[in-house]
């Protein structure tokens, strides 16, 4: 049931089914989601959901994503764990027009071609609720503070580290 896409023309049937679903997402055939992972072989996310008609016999689907994500440190690169656990509701549109017609537009999950996108609205999910500067909490073990940093004969000292400075800059940018 729940696949990459589903034709909306079983949407209905499903709702009206009750039935739940819960499969693993292919978080390798997400190329955006991708992007931002570090830790590829640790990374996964469950999704249970269901498609329901609402009271203003509106198409829904009900997701619930959990599991967790290795997001690249955005100091050292080296993986940080973001715990997922989203909860979603979309109304699923044939338009934008349809889209922009509901309380919160975003909320809406736009069919293309007569096709539910199932995992690419997931992906928009996650993205969205992503945190946008991934980051080792201070005090835990960012590379980028420690000394070492996986260069060869763990050199720490100051010399031959060209981008040190840029670090530093970049830090106080922020
Ligand atoms: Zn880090």
């Amino acid at each position: 049931m729940l696949t990459e896409r589903i034709a909306a023309s079983r949407l209905r049937a499903l709702a009206l089914s009750g039935s739940h679903e819960r499969r693993a997402l292919p978080l390798a055939a997400m190329p955006r989601l991708a992007e931002l992972l570090a830790g590829e072989q640790q990374s996964n996310v469950t999704l249970d959901g269901r498609f329901v008609v609402d009271a203003a016999d509106r198409l829904c689907l009900e997701a619930e994503l959990s599991g967790e994500l290795w997001l690249a440190c955005q100091r050292c690169l080296g993986a940080v764990r973001w715990p997922v656990q989203l909860a979603v509701r979309l109304v699923v549109v044939e338009d934008e027009a349809a889209a922009q017609a509901l309380d919160d537009p975003f909320d809406s999950l736009l069919l293309e071609a007569g096709e539910l996108p199932l995992f690419r609205a997931m992906e928009d999910e996650l993205l969205a609720a992503a945190p946008l500067v991934p980051r080792h909490a201070k005090g835990a073990a960012c590379r980028a503070s420690a000394a070492g940093d996986g260069e060869p004969d763990g050199a720490a000292a100051d010399t031959h580290r060209p981008f040190a400075g840029l670090q530093e800059l970049l830090a106080r940018g922020r």
